[in-house]
């Protein structure tokens, strides 16, 4: 048998080979290095939008958002214009962790997002973001091995977020407990990886993506904020600190285990929010309430808020002016991005855009949003390619320039049950460096942008060493659909007919590919899941400020 025994997958959340690529230049990443020249690599493509909930997804179950119903970090509207937060069974697809474990094999899972409440598997699952819980009661699959965990290591956390530090820029917290976070996760991953047995490990390292979305400006010159400063190095030592692990873990490994290293998206500069809903409210879709008219009530928070940071007084939370304008609070309170569902006549709107993740826009539509009025069929075509036409022409006033550079219906990007869920349409401004916000206080339709100087891209990365593996070839048209497939294959498990991911055969060398067809199964039902997938109001409560705290503000 030439089959590889092992497969260990490192993910890197939101790395990009446009910060790896002139750090190896440097010799400051000797372990990817390595891994690039004895093995494959190249960009992976994300899903539209890349986003780590459904990239992840997809990544897991070989299949586009489509078919597996996560399309960002919040439930669709079907579930209320308050968008619940997802997860991990909201995904209606099966993992790989699951194939696996019904095929015999051990499989171990450490800090994957979308994981939590972890499945049952044959092996272990450690959560990782997206969970509403402390880490001890109940956390892990199995349960007792979270203790087990905390004993070894002197304490496991998955997260750290503070909201000084997105919005006064002061980081020294951040970055402390960030340091410490990725220490742990290396012991933890090197503990659990030599204790016990598997055929199949995932570890994912999470920081580099809270890094990238706080620091980008720092680190690029280009960057219209871009400020020289002590956190100018602050990217590159998280990729060295990563680095560092990944030596560590391929130290730990024999010549039969094939390593990948996956990113779920890529990273670049974010510059600009573009106001959507103010946008389509412009264009005659969406209609506020009347009580949105006295705008000054909802900006004179920020008014303040500005006045005070620009006097120097950087630490100061959003709360500090808020809580002098109690009545105004529930309504106004800008870390929750503002309720603008609350200011939205219902009866009146036919589009109006979500979370600022999601980057997208939804047709109020009958049978689907708790109010919808758009009929399915020949209205809501035209209202959608009315919107798109339009969209096409939307100028930044500032450059003169049109901003849109794609614009994809749902259909033309996903396929599957869950395709009637997702955004009816999906914009890219500017190649990411604009963002579509939802937000209604702001002055005009543009503004620089306040949440985080980076954001996503569609272009992660990818790269695979081992025994059978090519050497030193790069690869193009990667799609993260088809790592998961490819990883069954190399395991020598049979590949469900219905995943949309294509097995790598090509980077295979020619003897392993002779010697090893793919074998696939006719998968005849979905697997379904009959829980709802989101989280009870407390912990929903909990998720909303951490995602805040991340520099994903809803
Ligand atoms: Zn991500």
């Amino acid at each position: 048998m030439n089959m590889n025994k092992k497969v260990f997958v490192i993910g890197i959340d939101s790395a990009t080979f446009d910060i790896i690529n002139p750090l190896i230049k440097k010799g400051a990443l000797p372990n990817l290095e390595l891994l690039i020249k004895e093995g494959v690599s190249g960009k992976l493509k994300s899903t539209i939008p890349p986003v780590t909930p459904p990239a992840w997804t997809s990544f897991m179950t070989g299949k586009n958002p489509g078919k597996h119903g996560v399309f960002d970090f919040y439930a669709p509207p079907n579930l209320g214009y308050q968008r619940p937060i997802l997860n991990s069974k909201f995904n209606k697809a099966k993992t790989i962790w699951k194939i696996l474990s019904e095929n015999g094999k051990k499989v171990g899972i450490i800090n994957m997002p979308m994981t939590y409440p972890p499945e049952e598997v044959n092996g272990f699952i450690i959560p990782g973001m997206q969970y509403g819980l402390d880490t001890n009661s109940g956390f892990s699959y199995p349960k007792e091995l979270m203790h087990e965990l905390n004993k070894a290591i002197g304490g496991y956390k998955v997260l750290y977020g503070d909201m000084v530090s997105l919005y006064a820029d002061i980081f020294d917290n951040l970055l402390k407990e960030w340091r410490e976070i990725v220490k742990l996760r290396e012991k933890a991953i090197l503990y659990l990886m030599e204790r016990y047995e598997w055929d199949f490990f995932m570890a994912v390292f999470y920081s580099i993506d809270v890094m990238q979305h706080h620091f980008w400006k720092f680190y690029d010159k280009s960057h219209p904020l871009y400020k020289h400063s002590e956190y100018s190095e602050i990217i590159p030592e998280f990729y060295k600190c990563v680095d560092s692990s990944v030596g560590e873990i391929l130290r730990r490994l024999d010549e039969d285990t094939v390593v990948m290293v996956v990113s779920d998206h890529g990273a670049g500069p974010e510059h600009k929010a573009f106001y959507i809903n103010k946008w389509l409210a412009k264009e005659g879709f969406l209609t506020f309430k009347p009580k949105y008219i006295s705008l000054w009530k909802f900006r004179l928070p920020h008014i303040i808020y500005k006045i005070l940071r620009r006097a120097g007084v950087k630490a100061i939370e959003w709360t500090v002016p808020i809580s002098y304008l109690p009545l105004l609070w529930r309504k106004i309170d800008p870390r929750e991005g503002l309720r603008v569902h609350e200011l939205i006549n219902w009866n009146k709107t036919k589009a109006y855009s979500g979370n600022h993740t999601e980057q997208g826009i939804y047709i109020n539509l009958k049978g689907r949003e708790p109010y919808g009025i758009v009929e399915s069929g020949k209205e809501y075509e035209e209202i959608r390619n009315s919107i798109i036409e339009k969209l096409r022409k939307v100028e930044d006033p500032k450059t003169g320039e049109r901003v849109v550079s794609k614009i994809y219906k749902k259909e033309e990007i996903y396929n599957g049950p869950y395709t009637y869920l997702a955004p009816d349409i999906f914009v890219d401004m500017k190649e990411g460096q604009y963002l579509l916000q939802k937000e209604v206080y702001n002055w005009g339709l543009f503004n620089y942008a306040d949440k985080s100087s980076g954001t996503h891209r569609m272009d992660g990365i990818f790269i695979m060493k081992g025994a059978n593996v090519k050497r030193g070839e790069g690869v193009d048209n990667l799609n993260i659909t088809d790592i998961a497939p490819t990883i069954l294959h190399v395991l020598g498990v049979p590949v469900p007919d219905d995943m949309d991911g294509k097995v790598l055969t090509q980077l295979f060398k020619e003897s392993f590919q002779e010697a090893n067809p793919v074998r696939y199964t006719k998968i005849i039902s979905e697997y379904m899941t009959d829980d709802k997938g989101i989280y009870s109001d407390e912990e929903d409560e909990k998720m909303r400020k951490m995602l805040r705290d991340l520099g994903y503000m809803g």
